[in-house]
């Protein structure tokens, strides 16, 4: 189900692959947001009470279909925001993973479990279950227009939610052709609709009637979406933006370790919240690590052709900000191995690979988002901790070691650590994803993902009467005397 106004002002989605106008979508108002939210109430009801295994179904059917059509969706993803057709169907491989995981899992999560109760509360049998929260608002971005969004709706359509979701401008069409599908297999009543448009129909999702807000996109953009949400306690999950490091140990792996920071520095042209943007190596390895960096790094080509393995930068604007970070390191005293400023072909940029960047250039402290990589020697993995955990963001983060990977991982502060692999937490369903710091809070993914789109609700029955009637008038001072003795006896001795 898809929304629209009779006259509404429409823009133009320009795919960087070819440069022409692949869409025209329309600019959705304040009032397109309102009119889809209020339908989206309405049929919440209707989406909450069909349960967990009747909702598992209609999920699990929109699955399939979505598998059995992925090559359309996976050319659409491409032409709308560049990636090379691949890369669309291994994001759809993932997503797909996740909303099979919600579908199957949310009736064990969320539905109603007996707890303990306590000495002073024995006479009670004691439950908890998660509710809907009714109506979730998904504001998405375009540099993973299937998986990213999909880590928010498949988990809150599985706890019972109704979703009304903006996509980014760049990537309307995607977000539009999901909605589709899932119409096909839940024809009753629009429980997923679209409302495409740019930051102001974003803006307008925030201030309108929906019970919580799932945001994935900058920090900078995270931070408006809170100051909206405030203004009427509207909750939000915030999945920012990421400064991701690997950190290579001396007896790391260092071809395994090679061959995930080229493949997380470059692919998607770099514009990935998870990827590679700091290497930290120990200084016996540097030289031997940079150099098999360098050897791979030169293979990979940037292009719009079908062959290419990585595509074009989608947002023209970010040109821009490669341009600077490159040309800032190296003004600070940086070198580019592989690449630099004559990397940037009109919205191609070809692999970069810097080093001896200080650590307070911009390269190291903000979200590049182009296939740049920084790699910096370091004395040891305490210099390499402290130097990633330095960062205002905290995503994620991988560590190549053979013998200390578990230890140096437990010392990192973001929200996933993979040891000996790229990102591999983002693809195991039931583990959470999300940030601490800058990178944001809340989780999607997971049992935590579940949750996020719920609100607990806390039962209690009373068995019998209790033996120490505590919460009436009709205490005795016997019973008052019982409690002292019971607070010394159950809490004096700590
Ligand atoms: P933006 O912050 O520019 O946009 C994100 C979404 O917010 C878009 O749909 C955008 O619409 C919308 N938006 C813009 N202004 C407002 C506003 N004032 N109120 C409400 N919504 C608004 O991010 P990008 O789309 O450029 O995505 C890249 C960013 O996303 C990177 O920083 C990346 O790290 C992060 N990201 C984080 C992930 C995570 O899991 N933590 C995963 C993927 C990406 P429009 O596009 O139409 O302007």
């Amino acid at each position: 189900m898809i929304t629209t106004s009779p006259a509404a002002d429409m823009f133009d989605v320009i795919s960087p692959v070819t440069g022409r106008v692949v869409g025209t979508h329309p600019r959705g108002s304040a009032d397109d947001i309102d009119d889809a939210v209020r339908r989206a109430h309405e049929v919440a009801g209707w989406w909450g009470a069909l349960g967990f295994d009747a909702r598992a179904r209609r999920l699990d059917a929109w699955r399939g279909i979505i598998a059995r059509r992925a090559p359309e969706l996976a050319e659409l993803t491409h032409i709308e925001m560049g990636k090379p057709r691949a890369d669309a169907m291994l994001e759809i491989a993932m997503a797909l993973e996740h909303l099979a995981w919600s579908a199957k899992n949310a009736a064990r999560v969320l539905g109603r479990r007996a707890v303990r109760s306590s000495l002073l509360t024995a006479n009670q049998s004691a439950s908890v279950e998660y509710l809907p929260l009714g109506v979730v608002g998904v504001i998405g971005p375009w540099n993973y227009p299937i998986f990213t969004p999909l880590g928010s709706l498949s988990f809150a359509l599985a706890a019972g939610n109704t979703v009304v979701y903006k996509p980014s401008e760049y990537t309307p069409g995607v977000g539009v052709w999901l909605a589709q599908r899932l119409s096909e297999v839940v024809p009753e009543h629009p429980v997923l609709q679209v409302v495409t448009g740019d930051g102001s129909t974003g803006s307008a999702l925030c201030r309108s009637a929906v019970n919580k807000i799932g945001f994935t996109g900058s920090t900078a953009t995270g931070k408006k979406v809170m100051t909206a949400c405030a203004e009427t306690l509207t909750p939000v999950l915030m999945e920012c933006g990421g400064k991701d490091a690997l950190i290579v140990d001396a007896d790391g792996d260092l071809e395994a370790a090679a061959d995930a920071a080229v493949w997380g520095g470059l692919s998607n042209a770099g514009q990935t919240c998870l990827g590679v943007e700091r290497v930290y190596v120990h200084e016996e390895v540097f030289d031997a690590f940079v150099d098999r960096v360098v050897t791979r790094a030169r293979t990979i080509r940037a292009g719009s052709g079908g062959n290419a393995q990585i595509g074009p930068i989608t947002m023209p604007t970010q040109i821009d900000v490669i341009r600077r970070h490159i040309d800032d390191a190296i003004g600070k005293g940086g070198r580019a191995v592989l690449g630099g400023l004559d990397a940037i072909e009109g919205n191609l940029v070809q692999p970069t690979i810097l080093v001896d960047v200080p650590e307070d250039s911009v390269a190291v402290t903000e979200e590049t988002f182009g296939p740049t990589l920084t790699v910096t020697r370091v004395r040891d993995m305490d210099d390499a901790v402290e130097r990633a955990n330095a960062s205002r963001y905290g995503l994620g983060l991988s560590v190549f070691s053979r013998r200390r990977g578990d230890e140096i991982a437990t010392r990192i502060r973001t929200g996933a650590v993979s040891v000996n692999s790229y990102v591999m937490y983002a693809a195991v369903p039931s583990l959470p994803l999300g940030g601490v710091g800058d990178s944001g809070f809340g989780r999607v993914h997971g049992a935590d993902g579940l949750r996020e789109f719920t609100f607990p609700r806390a039962m209690t029955r009373q068995r019998f009467p209790s033996i120490l009637p505590l919460t009436t008038f009709r205490r005795t001072p016997r019973i008052d005397a019982l409690v002292r003795v019971l607070v010394r006896l159950l809490h004096g001795r700590h």
